[in-house]
């Protein structure tokens, strides 16, 4: 059997490397000319690193069994990581319970309201309750209104930009299970971890396999359509060329299904309602001293251009850079933000003055390279009812599937709801491929 994925990002990857441990055979096509989509890397010259920032939590079980099975366990490093948070001019550390009860931004009363909030959002099991509520009314609820106005809504501005109003609580109680499962309960500390050589070292290693399994990787392959053949199996048209395979997967974002597949093949596919995606726009800066302790600095003041500095040196060790320290600075944004209209060094110019202002002490001359790095399509908001409006993985017809992370429904995006999503889909589909094969 012969199964056509379309889109070479982590799903795509995670997928094919699933399936190609099975009996059928698998081919990727992906347009970039690298493998890894939003986990991809960037060539610095002397390393390469990821290209968006990524981290893995203890909590990450699916994603850590995922490399430990690739042979990896041996290349995770763990390090403990902190937390800050600049609010009111001012940077605080949230890394502990302990600095969360010093947090003065906050008076013990609403201290005690976020505790709350925290433990209840934990507590709560039933997600599907939480769908038809916004996010912002259910942490009023939960929490009161000045404990959201001076913590919760900067945050949500934070992750979410301008339409965090829109999102439904959902959204916070898998944030809150998420990071705030991280903190290791011995300790009350945060670890997080890596791979050594970043993604990268994850991905080569995903081809290597793939290959010795009869499977392939095809880059710089951009699908233009997929249509279904009256005498069965579906068809690939990417760079002029065509393809059949009996099954084929769709990975991309929902705008690229929209675009590729044949008419009869969208209306038996598609969402019920459309599903915004908010992008990235991120500035990198390589530079030769550290700009900040914290791994995440969340930042709660609109006069900055970006809403959270990483500094991923804080957490992977200077062999790893070639002795530089990268921190990224980015800005979640919607569709229609202004941001899309300006040029990488009009962008770059705006943040780096927002570095300036936010750390006056950094001398410029500490800047090894700077970079803008933009991604158009990458978190779907998770508006009200989402999960009656998200594309079903088996479509109506019983050969082309779509698996992406727009199926997210209880979950935040990141690589380990990635591979809990392949891992549940593999569940019929291995038993599908089994039966189609039994009665060829
Ligand atoms: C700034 C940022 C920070 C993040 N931080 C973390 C983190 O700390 N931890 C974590 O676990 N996760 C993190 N993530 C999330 C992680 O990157 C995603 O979960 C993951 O990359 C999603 O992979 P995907 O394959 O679903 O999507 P994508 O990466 O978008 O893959 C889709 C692929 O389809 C390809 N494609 C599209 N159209 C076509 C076409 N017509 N033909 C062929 N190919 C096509 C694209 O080129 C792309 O490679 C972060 C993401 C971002 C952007």
């Amino acid at each position: 059997m012969k199964i056509g994925i379309v889109g070479g990002g982590f799903m795509g990857l995670v997928l094919a490397h699933k399936i190609s441990q099975t009996h059928a055979k698998v081919k990727v096509f992906e347009q970039g000319t690298q493998p890894g989509g939003l986990s991809t890397y960037q060539d610095y010259g002397d390393f390469t690193w990821d290209k968006f920032y990524h981290v893995i939590l203890p909590t990450d079980n699916h994603l850590i069994g995922l490399i430990k099975e690739l042979g990896l366990a041996d290349q995770i490093c763990w390090r403990r990581s902190l937390t800050g948070y600049y609010v009111d001019k001012k940077f605080y550390s949230i890394s502990s319970s302990k600095d969360f009860l010093l947090f003065p931004p906050l008076n013990l009363f609403d201290k005690v309201m976020l505790g709350f909030t925290i433990f209840y959002g934990s507590r709560i099991d039933d997600w599907k309750k939480l769908e038809g509520v916004s996010v912002k009314d259910w942490l009023i609820r939960v929490g009161g209104r000045r404990t959201y106005e001076k913590f919760w809504s900067p945050l949500l501005l934070a992750k979410l930009g301008e339409n965090h109003e829109k999102v439904s609580a959902v959204f916070i109680w898998t944030y809150i299970k998420r990071l705030f499962q991280a903190r290791s309960s011995a300790a009350q500390k945060e670890h997080m971890g890596y791979v050594k050589g970043g993604y990268k070292t994850v991905f080569d290693r995903m081809e290597t396999l793939l290959k010795q399994n009869g499977s392939s990787l095809a880059l710089n392959s951009t699908v233009k359509s997929i249509t279904s053949e009256t005498s069965g199996g579906i068809t690939i048209n990417y760079d002029d060329k065509t393809e059949t395979f009996d099954k084929v997967i769709f990975t991309a974002p929902l705008n690229k299904l929209e675009k590729t597949v044949s008419p009869e093949l969208f209306e038996i596919s598609k969402n019920e309602k459309k599903v915004e995606y908010l992008g990235v726009i991120c500035l990198i800066l390589l530079t030769k001293k550290p700009l900040t302790p914290y791994y995440v600095l969340n930042i709660a003041d609109e006069d900055v251009p970006f809403t959270g500095v990483i500094g991923m040196s804080s957490l992977v060790d200077l062999n790893q850079t070639a002795n530089q320290h990268i921190t990224y600075f980015p800005k979640y944004v919607t569709a229609d933000h202004t941001y899309w209209q300006k040029s990488d060094e009009a962008l770059q110019e705006l943040f780096l003055e927002g570095v300036y202002n936010l750390y006056p002490e950094f001398d410029k001359s500490e800047i090894v390279s700077s970079r803008i790095h933009k991604a158009f399509k990458v978190q779907p908001l998770q508006v009200l009812n989402y999960s009656s409006i998200i594309p079903k993985t088996k479509t109506k017809h019983p050969d082309f599937y779509v698996v992406n992370t727009s199926q997210f429904v209880n979950d935040t995006l990141n690589n380990n709801s990635v591979v809990n999503h392949i891992e549940a889909f593999m569940k019929d589909f291995e038993q599908e491929i089994q039966t189609d094969t039994e009665e060829i």
